[in-house]
């Protein structure tokens, strides 16, 4: 049964593991034998607990769409993690890591960020708890973010524009890792998805597995069973899949679909379709597929989504995928979009733009009339709202 989760060696098959800088192995395996400890510590659940209770708003609530529904022939269910505070399930991480970081005794914070969703995640749970933040972010994500940058800052966090590289999300990485590696006593640095180094895959998961845990206990009181036929969600990284199907993944009735992002399409050479057409690499410390050139240089992926468009993708998600355990969607930003505008005509709901793509994979599934489907709705579409007009004008 342990097949699916993670070996000792923070291998998931072959994906996985920890590689990185001699300088950070006391903290990593510092944080390798205290992360679970800590997180399964009644103490500490009781606070983190508290907190998704209150000042997120967990649980979510598990919506059957009906409209939805009718269109595709089966039972949907969104959980709706766009109704949490800051607007998806980045902050059920921020939170967990940020308590642990404290537990650990850290006082400085620093988190690298794309669009801005997990530095925005990272820095609200600063200013709750009162810690130092540093976000690292690609200059043209700065630029390209203005109002995340300015939720940041007005937070109180210190926002660095990373000028070197493309200047985007894996270049803010870097950067990350470089201020860690000169920083290791007092600084935690918080990921903010399935990636990284051991133990970071591992911890997300089970931090974001509150979201499945969600799903079996709403499940039981509409359905009268735990377990759906389908759990469905879209992958960047990969964190808020890996909680949509943590308490799933040894079940194989239930079946796992993701979606990945296939920028203008798998053949255009502009994408972000990692597990479609990665190769085994490493990136920020983990072994894993990665979008990459013939001599082996990472290649800056493409999506319109922000949060889809990493270069890598979670181990987990690597190997779940290389067994047959899920099916990966391949959804491009058309058909994004067109789910996106769908599902807020039909229901009301204006999904994320990374939401929108496993909406966007819902036209390439067969369902039976009394499928029970539940969709993790990763967040909503504020953010996104250009994007959408611009589509809608143009
Ligand atoms: C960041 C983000 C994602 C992608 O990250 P994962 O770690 O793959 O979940 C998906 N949806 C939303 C709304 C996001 O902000």
């Amino acid at each position: 049964m342990e097949k699916f989760k993670v070996d000792a060696n923070g291998f998931y098959g072959e994906f996985g593991g920890a590689y990185i800088p001699e300088i950070l192995y006391d903290n990593v395996e510092t944080l390798k034998n205290s992360y679970l400890k800590v997180i399964n510590d009644p103490s500490f659940r009781d606070e983190y607990d508290a907190l998704l209770k209150d000042y997120v708003g967990r649980p979510s609530p598990l919506y059957l769409a009906n409209r939805l529904s009718a269109k595709y022939g089966c039972k949907i269910y969104l959980k709706r993690e766009d109704l949490n505070h800051t607007g998806s399930h980045k902050i059920n991480n921020a939170i967990g890591q940020v308590l642990l970081a404290r537990r650990m005794g850290k006082t400085r914070i620093i988190a690298e960020t794309g669009a801005g969703q997990h530095g925005v995640a990272t820095a609200t749970v600063c200013a709750l708890m009162n810690m130092q933040c540093i976000v690292y972010m690609g200059a043209t994500d700065v630029e390209r973010q203005r109002l995340n940058v300015q939720k940041m800052e007005m937070l109180g966090a210190t926002v660095v524009p990373v000028t070197s590289g493309n200047m985007t999300l894996k270049d803010a990485t870097n950067e990350a890792i470089r201020d860690w590696c000169c920083n290791p006593a007092d600084t935690y640095y918080v990921i903010g998805s399935t990636v990284g180094p051991h133990p970071y895959p591992d911890m997300v998961a089970r931090l974001q597995s509150v979201i499945s845990e969600e799903i079996r206990k709403q499940l039981l009181e509409k359905e009268g069973r735990e377990t759906p036929d389908y759990v469905m969600a879209c992958v960047g990284g990969g964190s808020n899949a890996a909680g949509t199907i943590f308490h799933f993944i040894d079940e194989p009735e239930v079946k796992i679909v993701l979606a990945e992002a296939a920028g203008k399409g798998l053949d255009s050479g502009e994408s972000a379709a990692t597990i479609h057409l990665g190769k085994l690499g490493i990136i920020h410390g983990s072994k894993t597929l990665i979008m990459q050139s013939e001599d082996g240089q990472i290649e800056e992926p493409y999506s319109i989504s922000a949060g889809l468009d990493y270069p890598g993708i979670g181990p987990m998600h690597a190997h779940l995928s290389s067994i047959g355990r899920s099916q990966v969607l391949a959804v491009t930003d058309d058909e994004a979009l067109q789910a996106a505008f769908e599902l807020t005509k039909l229901e009301g709901i204006i999904p994320a733009i990374e939401s929108a793509h496993i909406l966007g994979g819902l036209d390439k599934m067969k369902f039976k009339a009394d499928d029970v489907v539940v969709i993790c709705l990763s967040g909503r579409g504020d953010k996104d709202m250009e994007t959408y007009i611009n589509t809608a004008f143009s």
